[in-house]
């Protein structure tokens, strides 16, 4: 018997006994820092001379770890591994695929502060954001265990006299997972363990600058159970072996979460059909976002001011789902706008792996410091700054939470994404307006509309073209099997991961037409 699907809980840390066993855990992560770390193909651990070095965003000098870099030579015995092991593996009762999955869960709830902690040192998350990360790590293998349950079998669809028909789903093959830094556990372990419960095989690519803790993901995953060659852990430099394994002939399928400009590159190059390759490549691209907070006039101020910070500066922006643009009516700006300010002037931001004493941790490295700061000057010429506006990169890739008032919606600040803590305010004449700028950039991932007016949350609700739309809250947190997610337009494929579509994504339906 499966337990109904419930997601895992957050942890308050306000009570002493949590803060102690978080720290607990950084204290013995701290312990494991700066060992070497190896591919996994075929269940074999290869360390290679060359390494990803992997550091703390937040004390730019402590290493992580040295993680070995998969060549394209290593990448093709990946390939062989993942496409030998599809062979048995898709054979497995899909229960028993589905069980290992629960066994992972089991193992990483057991050790959850340990895995938050790895986040904490190397993502920079603060200690609520990188116990967030690890239960969406959970929820996601809960989640599609069940999901697996539930496809198992196939549909029930009609048949006539003398005939038996049967609807039922298949796995596709051998598939590339290449996930971001920013849910470096969650969308990491999410994109991977959803086509291989469906009964595929995976290369599993993160991100160059996380790439520790998918390696602890890997280990949890073998010690479940999973047989070798399932998932193949092949991370390195994209530039030398992503576009090997997108072109491979036998990629079936590539799972992309990450920016715009690298999603729209590997769907090119996916779409070009190789010698010897016999299917079109299936691509599942989830991608970037212009996320915005639109408030009415008829609304509680108090809660958009408290969405609109959180949101925005939440993990330091950096999330798909944060909140980068505040939409006010014109009735409303003046003091919405001033409580943002000085509540986003409380905020407190500094290094995540030492205490939780701050709101904000560092942006991910030196690239994302130097974006987001480049950002920070085009909004001084953009819009008016209200708070923020420095960084120092002395010892983290720290940014302070940046207000910009007065922009236009047409603004780079208010059209490109800046995944770091700028959020940039724009006013609006009426409802209408509101809507239309919120719909005036090319993405259409998250968006929230604070309201207490029933006839505007309705036309919102139709109108207003995101994926995941939010009423009365902030526009991030979306919780696997509650908020399935997804984004329209250059926001992706809106494949809605932690839903209940997602791992047809990763199958195939048959039909079986048997005459009697
Ligand atoms: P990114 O730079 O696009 O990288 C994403 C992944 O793609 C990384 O593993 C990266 O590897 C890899 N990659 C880069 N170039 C490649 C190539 N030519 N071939 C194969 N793989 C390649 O994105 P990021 O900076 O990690 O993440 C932030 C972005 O992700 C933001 O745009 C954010 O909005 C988006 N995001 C979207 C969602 C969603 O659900 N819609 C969720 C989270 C994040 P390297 O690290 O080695 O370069
Ligand atoms: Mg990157």
């Amino acid at each position: 018997m499966v337990v109904p699907y419930r997601h895992e809980p957050f942890t308050d840390f306000s009570v002493e006994e949590n803060q102690i066993a978080y720290q607990k855990a950084l204290n013995y992560v701290k312990g494991q820092l700066g060992k070497e770390y190896p591919l996994i193909i075929n269940g074999e651990k290869i360390f290679t001379k060359d390494k990803t070095v992997s550091e703390n965003p937040s004390s730019r000098n402590e290493v992580i770890g040295y993680v070995s870099k998969c060549s394209e030579e290593l990448a093709e015995k990946a390939m062989q591994a993942a496409f030998e092991s599809f062979k048995t593996w898709k054979k497995w009762d899909p229960a028993a695929r589905a069980n290992i999955l629960l066994r992972a869960s089991a193992i990483i709830r057991r050790r959850k502060h340990e895995f938050s902690a790895w986040l904490s040192y190397e993502a920079g998350k603060p200690w609520k954001e990188a116990d967030a990360d690890t239960a969406e790590a959970i929820d996601f293998l809960e989640y599609y265990a069940r999901q697996m349950l539930r496809l198992k079998d196939g549909i029930e669809i009609n048949s006539r006299d003398g005939e038996n028909n049967r609807f039922s789903y298949i796995p596709l093959g051998v598939g590339v997972t290449i996930s971001p830094w920013n849910f470096a556990f969650a969308i990491m372990a999410g994109t991977t363990v959803a086509p291989i419960v469906a009964g595929n095989t995976v290369l599993l690519k993160p991100a160059s600058t996380t790439p520790v803790v998918s390696y602890k993901f890997m280990e949890v995953l073998l010690e479940a159970g999973l047989p070798k060659g399932v998932v193949n852990y092949i991370p390195g430099s994209s530039s030398e072996m992503g576009d090997y394994v997108v072109d491979h002939p036998t990629t079936r399928f590539i799972n992309f979460t990450g920016s715009k400009e690298v999603g729209l590159h590997i769907a090119e190059k996916a779409a070009k059909v190789q010698e010897g390759q016999i299917w079109m490549k299936r691509m599942v691209s989830e991608m970037g976002g212009k996320n915005t907070i639109i408030v009415d006039n008829e609304a509680d101020l108090e809660l958009a001011a408290e969405s609109i910070v959180y949101s925005a500066f939440g993990f330091s922006g950096q999330k798909c789902s944060a909140c980068s643009r505040a939409v006010i009516h014109q009735d409303v700006y003046d003091e919405v706008l001033a409580n943002v300010v000085a509540k986003t002037k409380e905020l407190t931001v500094g290094p995540t792996y030492k205490d939780n004493s701050k709101f904000m941790g560092p942006v991910n490295d030196k690239a994302a410091f130097d974006k987001v700061m480049d950002y920070v000057e085009i909004g001084k010429g953009e819009g008016k700054l209200m708070t923020g506006g420095t960084g120092d990169d002395s010892e983290g890739y720290f940014v302070q939470p940046t207000v910009f008032a007065d922009v236009d919606p047409k603004a780079r600040i208010t059209q490109e994404e800046i995944f770091g803590p700028v959020v940039a305010f724009i006013k609006a004449k009426d409802f209408d307006e509101l809507i239309d700028i919120a719909n005036n950039t090319e993405y259409g991932l998250t968006g929230a509309v604070i309201s207490n007016n029933r006839d505007h949350l309705e036309q919102a609700r139709d109108d207003y073209h995101v994926g995941n739309l939010y009423f009365n809250r902030g526009c991030t947190a979306a919780i696997v099997g509650y908020h399935p997610f997804g984004g329209f337009n250059m926001s992706g494929t809106d494949s809605k991961a932690g839903g209940p579509d997602y791992l047809l994504h990763f199958l195939q339906p048959k039909t079986v037409s048997d005459m009697f």
